[in-house]
């Protein structure tokens, strides 16, 4: 079946990449993640981006609404269906999200503050960034703090920066520059994202300027991002219908009862499947009863009802509903029978996730 899958698979059909945010204390993560969630589409339907269990899809459209003030960017060449962003920042998150013991986001958006440079917990999560090998995208976050600044949200941030006085244009170099040596202490190449010669070197590492406060620069971080997606890992991101999926939490909802969050990478959760996961006195197999995520959202800060399906595809965040979860142990693989005889098998690579994790 693995096989059968693969050989399905297809660099016309990508699934979402799964980006996480990381980052020292108050650089402005949360703010960043707020500040994509919104978009200048003001229908109410928030530009057909919807909150899903511990995390955000935000749908292709959305994106290339917010590319469009890019120079370069061209909205055709969009070919992943969205992003789907990881709502809890920060590094403990990004390390329990595991996946078949690597990680199970395909890129990080490290927020480093112009200001202050690299913090102990930047330099936290650089290591296990380049421990897990997953690719990341420095944002240089709040250039609005330059003395002068002056915000430009709707255009491209090189465009812009290159429009500001004399004294801000020096200053954002003077501050960009520590940054590159304190990377570079680090054993880190950096340089911006247009700086299309190191950008050609596989070994540097991009940075975009942004203030998530303002929303400058963000365009150009997501159009990097869809970029870099899919030119460089077009063959990780195709979708393929094996399953990999995590149990990200663990939770008891009042009138639910205790249900799984999971983040499915590939493949589908259909009602009724029998799963097998982890637990903490042995692997546990259950069935689906439901699967939920919250309603579209007209409001972004409003508590929304859940919604039901009956079967949800990769990538995306869902609520399990199923008996027995109260013993499950969130940051390990989920796995659906397809055969009977396939039950000792799963509940065996259940043991062996487990013992893997707690080893890592
Ligand atoms: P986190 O701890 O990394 O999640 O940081 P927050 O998103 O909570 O931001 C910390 C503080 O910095 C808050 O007061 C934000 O309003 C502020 N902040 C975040 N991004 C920016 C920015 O781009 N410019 C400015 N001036 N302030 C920002």
């Amino acid at each position: 079946r693995r096989e059968k899958a693969i050989a399905e698979k297809s660099v016309d059909n990508l699934r979402a990449p799964i980006i996480c945010v990381l980052g020292h204390v108050d650089t402005g993560k949360t703010k960043m993640l707020d500040t994509i969630r919104r978009t200048n589409v003001q229908d109410g339907e928030a530009g057909g981006i919807t909150q899903q269990i511990g995390a955000t899809q935000v749908p292709r459209d959305a994106i290339v609404e917010r590319c469009k003030q890019v120079r370069e960017f061209r909205a055709a060449d969009v070919k992943v269906p969205g992003f789907l962003i990881i709502d809890t920042p920060g590094h403990e998150s990004f390390a329990n999200l595991r996946s078949r013991g690597s990680s199970l986001c395909d890129f990080a958006i490290l927020v480093v503050d112009l200001m202050h440079g690299l913090e102990q917990q930047t330099l936290e999560s650089i290591k296990l960034l380049v421990k897990r090998h997953t690719p990341f995208v420095v944002a240089l976050n709040k250039i609005d703090r330059l003395h002068m600044y002056e915000s430009s949200p709707r255009k491209d941030v090189y465009v812009h920066l290159g429009t500001q006085a004399n004294n801000v244009k020096l200053e954002f170099k003077k501050r960009y520059e520590e940054v590159v040596v304190q990377f570079a202490e680090q054993g880190l190449n950096v340089c911006l994202s247009n700086d299309k010669k190191k950008m050609a070197d596989p070994d540097y590492i991009p940075m975009v300027p942004t203030s998530a406060y303002c929303g400058d620069g963000i365009g150009n971080l997501m159009a990097f991002i869809a970029e870099m997606a899919q030119s460089k890992y077009s063959d990780r991101l195709a979708f393929i219908e094996e399953l990999d999926a995590t149990v990200m939490e663990v939770k008891a909802i009042p009138g639910l009862g205790t249900t799984i969050d999971v983040i499915l990478v590939n493949g589908r959760l259909k009602n009724n499947d029998i799963i097998v996961l982890s637990g903490i006195d042995g692997p546990i197999v259950s069935q689906i009863r439901d699967l939920k995520m919250p309603e579209p959202l007209r409001e972004l800060r409003v508590k929304s009802e859940y919604r039901s399906f009956k079967e949800i595809q990769g990538a995306q965040g869902v609520k399990v509903l199923a008996k027995g979860m109260e013993k499950a142990l969130a940051g390990l693989p989920l796995y659906v029978v397809n055969q009977a005889d396939e039950i000792d098998l799963l509940q065996a690579e259940c043991e062996a996730a487990l013992s893997k994790a707690l080893t890592s």
